[in-house]
């Protein structure tokens, strides 16, 4: 039997605060009355800050961070159309798939996993591209496989250098809410997000914010669409409502997170979230191990993946920390499979359990045979979090 709390350090789904989940118990109430115009609206504006946008549109779709994925695309390309996708970790594999199956020209560009997106091939790219064929540039902003933040803010200075009107779609999925992003200025056309990683909400929302020039372009695109039509969506958003039954619970749920992010203020969000994460890396650095991430310049705040060390299967270090400490670390996906496991440091989350995920992590290592000194990712963060200087702590164990 497993006794105390279970500890959940995946990127998502995320921890959900206490107040959240009893916002969520609520009655059935009717989604056609103005009660729930009076749910829809402030959340939609609620989410607004987190995108950093003014001007666009904020569409909520049953489903999940893959059906706004799908809904960027069917509303607003048409197929054949051809656009620039860098692979540099699952999610962009996963995305740059699903705009093959829809039918696009996909013109990828590999790159390490453990890189940001490759900002310089795009606007070399985007300068050989004389006539505008190009329909779509796509950024996965935060990889969460890799735990590599990338550069939005550079990828439009890319597309502008060349004078190139391709749209920019960003997925938001795990950085949205938790560190900064700003569509507005950036450019960003379409970004993605989901309700269950920053916005610390059940998995069931996938979150659309469409600018001004995507909503433009969604009288002119021609792939076949119906569920995820955000040409319906947004009017009866506008409407205050959903086109079909909404999931209400949800929507009281995020009404609740969006509260506490608004009342901690964004930028203390940011600023936690990043405090956090130092620590984690001096951890995680301290025991002497490497992350994907393979500069600290674009090592993502929201969750670190971490290489195993030589001869220890990264599976069994999460199999550990699972079936003996309650505690649930991210496997390494597609070729990271056995090689990685991540840490989600994301949402509701502090030092305390920032301290427990490195411990844990320390004895499963440890378990699973690998050579580290118990205590040193716990210390080297402690020093990160009283504010002190940390010179990395030596990382074999002399044993
Ligand atoms: C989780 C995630 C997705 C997929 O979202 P689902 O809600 O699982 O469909 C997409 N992109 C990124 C970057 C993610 O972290």
């Amino acid at each position: 039997m497993q006794t105390g709390t279970s500890h959940l350090f995946i990127p998502g789904p995320t921890n959900i605060p206490a107040d959240v989940q009893r916002a969520m118990i609520v009655p059935m109430q009717d989604h056609r009355a103005p009660e729930f115009a009076a749910l829809l609206q402030p959340v939609r504006d609620g989410l607004k800050p987190l995108f950093g946008t003014r001007e666009a549109q904020i569409a909520l779709l049953p489903g999940s961070g893959t059906a706004a994925w799908e809904a960027a695309i069917t509303n607003t390309l048409s197929p054949g159309d051809k656009v620039l996708m860098a692979r540099h970790g699952q999610f962009s594999v996963l995305w740059a798939d699903m705009a093959q199956a829809l039918g696009l020209q996909v013109e990828i560009m590999d790159v390490a996993w453990g890189a940001p997106c490759p900002v310089r091939e795009i606007e070399r790219r985007l300068g050989a591209d004389r006539h505008g064929d190009i329909k779509a540039v796509f950024v996965t902003h935060n990889e969460t496989a890799t735990g590599v933040t990338s550069d939005v803010g550079a990828v439009r200075h890319a597309l502008d250098a060349c004078f190139h009107d391709a749209l920019l779609f960003v997925d938001g999925v795990s950085s949205i809410g938790s560190i900064p992003f700003e569509m507005d200025l950036w450019g960003v056309d379409m970004a993605v997000a989901g309700s269950q990683k920053g916005l610390m909400c059940p998995a069931g929302l996938g979150i659309l914010a469409a600018s001004p020039r995507a909503l433009a372009t969604m009288e002119s695109s021609c792939m076949a669409r119906s569920f995820l039509d955000l040409r319906a969506m947004l009017a009866a958003h506008e409407g205050g409502s959903f086109c079909y039954t909404p999931p209400a619970q949800l929507l009281h749920g995020l009404r609740a997170s969006l509260a506490r992010l608004h009342t901690e203020g964004l930028d203390a969000v940011f600023t936690r979230h990043h405090r956090l994460a130092e620590g984690i890396r001096a951890g995680v650095a301290a025991l002497g191990l490497s992350t994907v991430a393979e500069h600290r310049i674009f090592a993502s705040d929201t969750v670190t993946a971490i290489r195993a060390p030589q001869g220890i299967d990264a599976r069994e270090v999460i199999a550990i920390a699972r079936d003996r400490y309650n505690t649930h670390f991210g496997g390494g996906l597609g070729p990271l499979a056995g090689k990685a496991f991540r840490i989600g440091h994301l949402g509701d989350l502090n030092e305390g359990m920032c301290l427990t995920a490195l411990g844990i992590a320390e004895l499963a290592l440890k378990a699973a045979g690998a050579p580290i000194t118990l205590g040193a990712g716990i210390t080297a963060a402690q020093q990160v979090y009283a504010g002190e200087p940390h010179t990395p702590a030596l990382s074999i164990a002399a044993e």
